[in-house]
């Protein structure tokens, strides 16, 4: 794949007009969202055929869909027995089995996916004691009227299906939350007086910045304790352009009962269109949300834009919209980090994140390889 080339080159030039173009002239240009333009990429652009991406967290995962999909396998039911790899893995703690739990101890995860040519989405979101929340997103897609099925429900259904409970809190896992419990409160969820001054400009009294994110690995908090956000996200298209994509996560660590981040919220954690292409998130998903992510990073790469633009494109928007004092650092830059994930019809494929130093899973021909995301801002 090259690299620094004409596509780069467009890349970087691409967001520079966004802040001053048609979109940036639209809003008030955030002081600090003019993108450090980096040598963009690495995320590439480039292939063309099959193409399966996914955060940093799911080699085996693209590995494993591929190997599925060369054996006939749907292409949805390849990433999510891919995903599950991860679900299943204890030592993930961002996702499934062994993830860290909500503020009372208990693991509540989500996940949703999505078929290109059907168009039809199914998500799940705070599912307790079920470890690979996906494949009952799936389940909802394929077996449901509905799209997105919550808490005791989306349990019930799970278990009429078959799916067995289970105590998902590992050892490692309930220590994390035993020593997060013993030093409340700076990292809870909680906004405190001095949060909510840092809101109108006053000191930060918030959580410190969970900037060295890649996906998945937790960043100690205040107090020691990994604050962990992190996800999987995998997004692909066959050989035949059959586009899909699927998240699975356990969320923000220590998040209030019931919290959805992104990741089950079709449009902002994954969507896909199987005329355009797939994308997804992770990181933030508050942020993600807010500027509905996946969904805007396709409608980017049907306006023409690469994946690698369109996911910068997206990022600058949302470290525009951080207008809060409490999530910006002291150069006005966004102190928490989003990777983006995207693939086209075609076989493009590229990510951006918002701090550099994220990396991403690629499969296209052979073992899937690790690649650099593209980035905003670096410190
Ligand atoms: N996006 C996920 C959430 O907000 C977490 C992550 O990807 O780190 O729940």
């Amino acid at each position: 794949m090259d690299t620094i080339d004409r596509r780069e080159f467009l890349a970087a030039g691409a967001v520079s007009a966004l802040a001053a173009g048609p979109l940036g002239a639209a809003v008030t240009q955030h002081p600090a969202a003019q993108p450090a333009v980096q040598p963009a990429g690495a995320g590439g652009d480039a292939h063309r055929g099959a193409c399966f991406v996914s955060s940093a967290n799911g080699l085996r995962a693209v590995d494993r869909a591929m190997e599925l999909m060369a054996g006939g396998t749907h292409p949805l039911d390849a990433i999510v027995d891919g995903v599950a790899i991860v679900e299943d893995d204890p030592h993930d703690n961002s996702v499934g089995f062994g993830g860290l739990p909500n503020e009372e101890g208990v693991v509540q995860l989500d996940a949703s996916v999505m078929d290109g040519p059907l168009h039809r989405a199914g998500s799940v979101g705070a599912l307790e004691n079920i470890k690979n929340p996906a494949r009952v997103a799936l389940q909802v897609m394929r077996r449901t009227d509905h799209v997105m099925l919550v808490g005791a429900g989306a349990l019930r259904f799970a278990l009429r299906l078959g799916f067995k409970e289970e105590d998902l809190l590992t050892e490692s896992s309930r220590r994390a939350w035993l020593k997060w419990r013993e030093n409340l409160s700076k990292d809870d969820d909680w906004l405190g007086d001095d949060d909510r001054d840092a809101i109108e400009g006053k000191p930060l009294g918030w959580r410190a910045a969970p900037i060295d994110i890649e996906s998945g690995p937790s960043v100690p908090g205040d107090s020691g304790v990994p604050h962990t956000t992190g996800t999987i996200h995998c997004s692909g298209v066959t050989g035949t352009g059959h586009v899909v994509a699927c998240t699975s996560t356990s969320g923000l660590s220590w998040k209030l009962p019931g919290r959805l981040g992104d990741s089950p919220i079709v449009g902002a954690g994954m969507y896909c269109d199987n005329g355009i292409g797939s994308a997804g998130a992770t990181g933030r998903g508050e942020a993600v949300i807010g500027v509905c992510g996946a969904f805007s990073i396709v409608q980017h790469m049907e306006a023409g834009k690469t994946p690698t633009e369109a996911c910068l494109a997206v990022l600058t928007r949302m470290a525009d919209r951080t207008r809060e004092k409490r999530l910006l650092d002291d150069r006005g830059r966004p102190n928490y980090n989003v990777t983006m994930y995207a693939v086209r019809k075609d076989g493009a494929y590229g990510s951006a994140a918002m701090w550099k130093g994220s990396r991403f899973a690629v499969g296209t021909s052979g073992p899937a390889r690790l690649e650099a995301s593209a980035w905003l801002y670096e410190k």
